[in-house]
């Protein structure tokens, strides 16, 4: 039984060190001038999640109007570019085409094109398949969405820059520290974190930002309300030789995921993904057959791409909170009134666009719990 008086008190424990979480203990920590200690599973940030994405800085047009995601993107999206060019974290907004490649997918388009605009993305317009191609010569499409307000970020030195803020300000990182459970205590919460070194901590507030494992430390602690976890991977395949075009491109958004997209990094590398696989267990291996779709599915758009250009690159893993067969859920954050205890919140689902909205999802934690 854990009790109160072996624990050591501290004001705000952000379970998690990946960019959600490292973002909210910034922002507590220098906005909210609050005490924080980050207890971390592994021996360094971000290497859940916030290491295997995209790396893109999303507009916001894919969202239902009013959803967290949709809100948390456009804000989020503002407050990472003036981030990353006050301190120096290396970005570029490259722009991003959505194409259709028939007329069924055009009338996609239409649909995106109006959340968008209620949703209020910056500059977002629709062109023709000619303009385009004016734009990316290589590129097949009857229509295309046009996106000013869409970027890359290099995600590590973003997450860097929130760490170094955060500690400059007094916080703490503990890392081999695996939260194994806890439950509210009469005078705050009490949470333990495995690990060689063992610990009791007793915190006024508790943020549960854990990615993939952020449904199951909210059930060790107690918190109601948990969703179910689903792990849905998305593989990457790199493009070998040289890049077919200067911008971002997405075809119309599949079940699970935005589709088989063209990125770049910002040493100009292209790389196609994330496809969507469903599984049970985390496992981050590229199997080299699944590149067999990534062909049929980019030569839609890219009629150029030649036989064997594509390799196995990585994967990542998206923390969903609803089965295959169930309609996209919303980011789900629980404060102090959802997860039934006094100074805790709880991130559920933070897939894509978390790395986007990290911000604005630390401000409204904030907000939460007061
Ligand atoms: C394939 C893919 C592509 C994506 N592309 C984009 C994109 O282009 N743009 C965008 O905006 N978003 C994108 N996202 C979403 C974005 O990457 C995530 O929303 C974001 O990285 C989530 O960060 P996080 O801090 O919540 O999770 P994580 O980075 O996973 O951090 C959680 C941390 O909690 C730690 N932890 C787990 N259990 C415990 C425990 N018991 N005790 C202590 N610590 C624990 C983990 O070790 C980890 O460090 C993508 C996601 C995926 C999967």
């Amino acid at each position: 039984m854990l009790t109160e008086t072996a624990a050591e008190r501290v004001d705000c424990v952000v379970i998690g060190a990946g960019v959600v979480g490292l973002a909210i203990a910034r922002h507590l920590a220098v906005t909210a001038g609050r005490e924080v200690v980050v207890l971390e599973a592994e021996g360094a940030i971000g290497t859940g999640i916030s290491s295997r994405n995209s790396e893109v800085i999303h507009a916001g047009m894919y969202y239902p109007a009013g959803s967290l995601k949709a809100r948390l993107c456009v804000a989020g999206n503002a407050m990472l570019r003036d981030f990353a060019a006050s301190r120096g974290v290396p970005f570029r907004m490259a722009g991003k085409l959505i194409v259709a490649t028939d007329e069924a997918e055009a009338a996609q388009l239409d649909s995106i094109l109006d959340k968008g605009r209620v949703n209020g993305v910056e500059g977002l317009r629709a062109i023709s398949g000619a303009e385009a191609r004016a734009l990316e010569p290589e590129l097949n499409c009857v229509k295309a969405l046009l996106s000013p307000a869409t970027g890359i970020i290099d995600s590590h030195a973003l997450m860097l820059a929130l760490r170094g803020d955060a500690e400059e300000r007094g916080a703490a990182i503990a890392f081999h520290a695996p939260v194994t459970g806890g439950r509210c205590a009469e005078n705050g919460i009490l949470i333990q974190a495995g690990g060689a070194e063992p610990m009791t901590l007793l915190a006024r507030s508790v943020v549960v930002a854990a990615g993939l494992s952020s449904p199951g430390v909210a059930a060790s602690l107690g918190l109601r309300d948990v969703p179910p976890a689903f792990l849905c991977k998305g593989n990457y395949f790199g493009l070998t030789g040289k890049t077919p075009f200067s911008r971002l491109v997405y075809p119309v958004p599949v079940a699970a995921g935005l589709g088989v997209h063209f990125t770049l990094d910002l040493g100009g590398q292209g790389r196609f993904g994330p496809d969507v696989e469903w599984i049970d267990r985390e496992d981050y291996v590229v199997d080299p057959r699944r590149g067999d779709s990534f062909y049929a599915a980019i030569r839609r758009y890219w009629p150029g791409l030649k036989d064997g250009a594509l390799e196995p690159a990585y994967a990542g893993i998206r923390p969903k909170i609803q089965a295959p067969d169930q309609p996209a859920r919303d980011f789900v954050i629980h404060g102090p009134a959802e997860t039934g205890a006094a100074g805790v919140a709880a991130l559920y689902g933070i897939e894509s666009p978390g790395l986007t909205s990290c911000l604005a999802i630390a401000r409204h934690v904030g907000e939460l719990l007061g």
